[in-house]
């Protein structure tokens, strides 16, 4: 399909298979004597190839049967069918609110009349989201139609419709190991693999290339959105290097199933995300990522308190008004919500939500001392009858001016799963799209890819996933100008600045 964008210019040309753009990369380094800083810009020239062709996707989900699974699948179907429902506040039509990707624009540039915005994803052959063949795996067995019925995520005449669909869907039996997982979660687990770790494991292989041989894709990314693990250890000889992992999965060694979900795909040549807060990539998982050139990225799915925190810290923060304290409080009825009420679950969210101020704290010296952090608190509890309709309530207290003090009180409320499905499908399309672009130097004599941890997804994430001594970005708009600025980058546009001289001249 020809894109809709082109762009005219001698730094950029179309070929049969590429999109091709030499690129101006522009940074600066800088040093400090005493109080004194030397800047000194650099320039360096890229060369950008992003493939046209847009392949078939098909995705697996882990924890396929859950809320996520079944809403981020019965909403693809909605759209594909075009579905339109009628619910007591008027007709609802199927759409993709809150994804990146197909819901927000960007702007190209000014014409004749104006500013013209696209959505995001026209800027470059990206799959479509109704294009996508969804498979997995749940330790559930029920059947997708019946399963959408449990996680009382939809409004009924809408799951009605989509039910004769949804109900021919089965997740494929899972890696069940309850020692990982809350004890509350057990009554559910009757679709399990049998056998030692290292035979589940290439279950899970053969799994992937079923779907792929018998749905025809042309490839396969792996996202975990199963329940929330407790963390894993990591200790020296077990799974500190890809060859200790491989080994403990071989002698039923401690090794996660989301662990041992991320080898499988690895070792496939799948892309593999991480949806939720555990520790997954362990050092091992992330030395075999990088060593099979395959992406990994999480960790978990960045939907609501957090996304809002990534905004308001960054918003208080770049303003000079200094956050002194952040508390969070959820509640939440859905069977994510019972996982997380054991207390183990509970600090791996606890962790994935409590860096996420860092980096914005950090780059203001003058409102905090070297160390010096906000107090910020966060507390989750379990109240079965609001069920996906997550409460979020926060407080944000800061210091202004001359002592004063500003409180900022918020309450949120919306189904949680409406919130994560969107973002699921901006991950595997954002994932696969950069499987397609690679790029070089004047130095290097042949393409890259990016690297195997897949930092770019950090605006999708809650706890960043980046490369070895990489920074980690959680601020909202550093991230979004991040996927936006990469993708202009392979046009062979600028950075977007926001200058808008031209209209600031006499
Ligand atoms: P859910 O409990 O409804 O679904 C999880 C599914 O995973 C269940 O069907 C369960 O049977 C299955 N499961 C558990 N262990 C499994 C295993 N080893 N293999 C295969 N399946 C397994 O939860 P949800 O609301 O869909 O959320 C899923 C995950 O996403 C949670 O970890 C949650 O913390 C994370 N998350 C959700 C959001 C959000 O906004 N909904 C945001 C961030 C992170």
């Amino acid at each position: 399909m020809p894109e809709k964008i082109r762009i005219n210019s001698p730094n950029v040309h179309y070929t049969e298979r590429f999109i091709e753009s030499r690129y101006s990369y522009h940074t600066t380094s800088v040093t400090q004597s005493g109080d004194t800083y030397t800047v000194t810009p650099h320039s360096t020239e890229f060369t950008f190839r992003t493939e046209r062709h847009v392949p078939k996707l098909g995705v697996m989900l882990v924890g396929w049967g859950g809320n996520n699974g079944t809403t981020v699948t019965a909403a693809v179907l909605a759209n594909k069918l075009g579905l339109s429902w009628t619910t007591k506040t008027g007709v609802k039509r199927a759409n993709y609110y809150g994804s990146l990707l197909e819901s927000s624009t960007v702007s190209l540039g000014f014409g004749p009349k104006g500013e013209i915005f696209v959505p995001f994803r026209e800027l470059l052959p990206m799959v479509h989201p109704n294009d996508i063949i969804f498979d997995g795996w749940d330790i559930s067995s029920m059947d997708l139609g019946s399963a959408m019925e449990r996680a009382q995520v939809l409004d009924w005449s809408l799951q009605e419709m989509l039910r004769p669909h949804m109900s021919k869907l089965k997740p494929r039996p899972s890696i069940y190991i309850p020692d990982f997982i809350a004890a509350n979660q057990e009554q559910r687990a009757d679709n399990i693999l049998t056998g030692t770790k290292a035979e589940q494991m290439e279950q899970i292989r053969r799994d992937i290339r079923d779907f792929k041989e018998k749905s025809g894709v042309d490839k396969v990314i792996v996202l975990w959105t199963a329940n929330t693990e407790r963390f894993s250890d990591i200790v020296t000889g077990v799974n500190d290097t890809a060859k200790n992992l491989l080994a403990s999965i071989q002698n039923g060694g401690e090794v996660s199933p989301s662990t041992l979900f991320a080898v499988a795909s690895i070792l496939e040549g799948c892309a593999y995300i991480n949806g939720s807060p555990q520790n997954t990539f362990v050092p091992g998982a992330v030395e075999l990522a990088v060593q099979h050139g395959v992406f990994i990225g999480g960790d978990d799915f960045k939907s609501g308190q957090t996304k809002l925190k990534s905004v308001l810290v960054d918003f208080l923060v770049s303003s000079g008004i200094k956050p002194t304290a952040i508390v969070s409080y959820n509640h939440l009825g859905n069977n994510d919500g019972m996982n997380l009420s054991a207390p183990q679950q509970f600090r791996s969210k606890e962790i994935s939500k409590s860096n996420v101020v860092d980096d914005m704290v950090e780059s203001n010296p003058v409102l905090y001392k070297p160390g010096e952090k906000p107090d910020h608190c966060v507390v989750i509890k379990y109240v079965p009858y609001v069920g996906d309709s997550k409460r979020a309530m926060d407080e944000y207290t800061s210091e202004i001016m001359m002592g004063g003090t500003n409180t900022i009180a918020l309450h949120n409320t919306c189904e949680d799963s409406l919130l994560a499905s969107p973002i699921i499908l901006d991950l595997v399309i954002l994932t696969e799209l950069c499987q397609r672009i690679t790029f070089r130097t004047q130095q290097d004599s042949s393409f890259q890819s990016f690297h195997s941890v897949l930092s770019i997804l950090s605006f999708l994430c809650k706890a960043p996933l980046v490369p070895p001594n990489a920074p980690v970005v959680n601020a909202f708009f550093r991230q979004r100008a991040c996927i936006e600025n990469v993708m202009r980058a392979c046009l062979g546009l600028p950075p977007q600045n926001h200058m808008q001289l031209e209209h600031k001249m006499q």
